[in-house]
């Protein structure tokens, strides 16, 4: 029986979560579940699984959180704020940890879970895009392990040889990334001028929050996921390519030296991944759809537009700079997605915002979570300086 923590859980990662968890009464048994603010959405699913431990991140909604479950008649531990989070990502109560928490906001209970020798299923990807180094530090020395849950890394996941700890020693030529190319693809810069939230929102395939649903409409989310691969799969840069393929059913590929072009399709649903990856290596059903070839009746590839979606270039630049590169993109990204969300900052601002501030902040290495963390800091201090004089 495996027991798990989810962080994050009232989020939409968290619901693919519990969705496929409640299907399998008997594999699984959820121990800590966590929640940003949402005390009704936590109570809820405390309902659904009774674990050991209930932890909301704000912790003026402690009193709120503890009413709601003891009207419930449940018997459950509940605590808040910032050591909790960490006790629920790895105390003994748990072996693995669904990593669902959006951002920054992620990155210290992910890090205590791979310190604490637990199976992390990540979909948590600004984490490893800040402190991929770290990361992998804590997961070799805690002995924890990584299974990646978004979409395209699970799916190179299951292409890439058993040992992959070296990719050209496997054969492996290319990793390359599936994108649907977002809300807006084939358009102009001049037809993003005016943007909406709600426009950049609706996402054509997957239905998502809003941060990542808006990272997928600047390109931002493939750069984040470039990244990702990179400290995944141990990927040189030039190895990793972004192809663009709306009909999101390919979720990526590997090619190989000798021609073959491993691929994993599927409908584009998260619960696939997220049953791979909590069942790993066996198989589970995830409740989705078989995909069907013959109604779906074409596939369609083409490149990514990196002038009018800045974004994806500008991860790669990050990503060439290495050190504290990417942590400084991750934040001003976050930090200019909100105030987009928020009307203080135009869709095109986004992509200016991250380029002056990574031009702006001084590289520095990755050298403990302390530093990632004033890194992260220095960066949104700048970036909320320039979304103030670039502003909406
Ligand atoms: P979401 O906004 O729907 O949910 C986020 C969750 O994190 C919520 O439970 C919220 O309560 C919690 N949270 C937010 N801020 C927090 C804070 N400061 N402290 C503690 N908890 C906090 O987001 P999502 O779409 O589920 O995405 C979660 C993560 O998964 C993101 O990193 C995203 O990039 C990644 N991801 C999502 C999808 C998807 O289909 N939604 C696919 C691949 C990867
Ligand atoms: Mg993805």
């Amino acid at each position: 029986m495996r027991r798990i923590a989810i962080l994050g859980a009232t989020g939409s990662i968290g619901a693919s979560a519990i969705d496929v968890i409640a299907r399998h009464p008997q594999r699984f048994r959820v121990t800590a579940l966590t929640a940003h603010r949402d005390v009704e959405g936590l109570a809820r699913a405390c309902e659904t699984f009774r674990p050991e431990l209930a932890v909301i991140a704000d912790p003026t909604l402690i009193e709120a959180l503890r009413t709601h479950v003891a009207a419930m008649g449940l018997d459950i531990r509940v605590e808040a704020g910032r050591e909790a989070l960490i006790e629920a990502a790895s105390g003994s109560h748990c072996d693995t940890v669904i990593a669902a928490i959006v951002g920054a906001a992620g990155l210290e209970a992910t890090l205590a879970a791979a310190a604490a020798g637990k199976r992390i299923l990540l979909a948590n990807k600004e984490a490893i895009v800040m402190a991929g180094p770290l990361l992998q530090r804590a997961l070799t020395d805690g002995g924890g392990e990584l299974l990646p849950v978004d979409s395209e890394h699970n799916a190179l996941f299951q292409c890439l040889p058993t040992n992959r700890t070296d990719l050209a020693g496997g054969g492996v030529q290319r990793l390359l990334l599936t994108a649907s190319g977002g809300p807006f693809r084939g358009k102009t810069r001049e037809q993003l001028a005016d943007i909406t939230p709600e426009q950049a929102c609706a996402h054509p395939n997957w239905s998502m929050g809003r941060k990542i649903s808006v990272d997928s409409a600047t390109l931002m989310n493939k750069g984040l996921e470039v990244i990702e691969a990179h400290f995944l799969f141990g990927a040189p840069i030039d190895m990793i390519e972004v192809v663009v393929h709306p009909q999101s059913t390919v979720h990526s590929l590997v090619q190989y030296i000798d021609g073959s072009v491993l691929a994993q399709l599927g409908n584009p649903d998260m619960r696939t991944a997220i049953a791979h990856a909590l069942a790993w290596p066996d198989r589970i059903d995830a409740g989705v759809a078989p995909l069907d070839l013959i109604s779906l009746a074409r596939l369609d590839f083409e490149p990514a537009d990196r002038d009018t979606f800045r974004c994806l270039d500008l991860a790669y630049t990050a990503l060439r700079k290495g050190e504290s590169a990417p942590a400084v993109m991750n934040a001003a990204n976050e930090d200019a997605v909100a105030a987009f969300l928020d009307g203080r900052l135009s869709f095109l601002g986004i992509s200016e915002v991250v380029e002056r501030c990574m031009e702006a902040v001084p590289l520095r290495p990755i050298e403990s979570l302390e530093a990632v963390l004033d890194i992260d800091l220095t960066a949104r201090r700048h970036a909320q300086r320039i979304i103030a004089a670039v502003g909406a």
